[in-house]
């Protein structure tokens, strides 16, 4: 009995001891790699980036060569992300899935568009050739009996 007591403790050590803090060595070298920004233009990558130009994005500073990168990137980032090297690789998935599900959207809004128009149209013809069948049925019931 004693020892699979002892046994069991031993499990219990075992997964324990991983999760101990004194194995959380490593940690300090993500404030350098936070500080780190592009050297060159993301929207012109020929363009040096200057830090007169700077952003904070996804909480990553990101430098351009003008005012006008600086619109362009804010207007449509997931065509410039990929150029940023120095962005978390989950940043980067993240602004390119945000784009991919707003034009996914505006596809959407473009397709109800186009066929709410055509399909409320044939809607209504239905309707309307619905009532005059009814009417022409009633009319023909209510007809006088041909003289002889
Ligand atoms: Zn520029």
């Amino acid at each position: 009995m004693n020892r699979v007591l002892l046994i069991h403790a031993c499990f219990v050590a075992c997964a324990v001891l991983p999760m101990c803090p004194s194995s959380a060595a490593g940690t300090d070298d993500s404030t350098s790699s936070a500080r780190l920004v592009n050297d060159h233009c993301p929207v012109m990558p020929d363009e040096f980036a200057s830090p007169q130009h700077e952003i904070q994005f996804h909480g990553s500073a990101v430098r351009f060569c003008c005012d006008e990168c600086k619109v362009k990137f804010l207007s449509e980032p997931a065509a410039y992300v990929g150029h940023l090297s120095h962005l978390p690789a989950e940043t980067v998935q993240a602004v390119i899935a945000q784009s991919q599900r707003q034009t996914r959207t505006e596809q959407a809004d473009r397709w109800v568009d186009r066929w709410s128009r055509p399909a409320l149209l044939g809607v209504a013809l239905l309707i309307a050739v619905g009532i005059a069948g009814r009417a022409v049925v009633r009319s023909r019931r209510t007809q006088p009996p041909a003289s002889p």
